[in-house]
């Protein structure tokens, strides 16, 4: 059986229009995994899917709504990250306007990078990551770095 992976999904507003076109196109494969969304992607993604699937029954999606971005939701986001629940990260950022989390943003990008999350920042990342042969396989295992020379080191009292 295909491996249900927990698949985030963010967009800032100006690139919602972008992740509501892509998960349209995706939206079969989508389906088949454990969407977590921060607030307001997540009810534009359950939206879009309930479109496309012709009925209201929210119950049957896998989806995860945590808090809107800018309250906190980034940082929900990144901590299921640092706690090895998410396999993959969709994350549209707009390059073109300062966000009010914009910390929180970056600190969202650096514990995907930290952690060896693959991420896509935009429509052809996505794009290729979705049609990956690794994307529908189970064997790929990201290589998870050892932090434990990091964890253990001597501090200078
Ligand atoms: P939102 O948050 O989905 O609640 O708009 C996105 C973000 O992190 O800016």
């Amino acid at each position: 059986m295909e491996k249900k992976r927990r698949i985030a999904l963010v967009a800032h507003d100006n690139m919602k229009r972008d992740l509501a076109e892509w998960v349209d196109w995706n939206w079969e494969v989508l389906l088949k995994h454990h969407l977590i969304c921060t607030g307001t992607t997540g009810r534009m993604v359950a939206n879009t899917l309930m479109d496309r699937r012709g009925d209201n029954n929210h119950g049957r999606f896998d989806i995860t709504l945590l808090k809107s971005g800018p309250l906190g939701g980034d940082q929900q986001l990144g901590s299921l990250i640092a706690e090895g629940n998410i396999d993959m990260l969709i994350f549209f950022w707009d390059p073109m306007q300062a966000q009010p989390h914009d910390v929180d943003v970056k600190a969202l990008l650096r514990l995907a990078t930290l952690y060896n999350v693959p991420t896509a920042i935009d429509r052809s990342s996505a794009d290729y990551m979705i049609s990956s042969p690794l994307f529908e396989g189970d064997e790929y295992k990201p290589v998870t770095k050892d932090y434990k020379s990091y964890i253990e080191r001597t501090l200078e009292k």
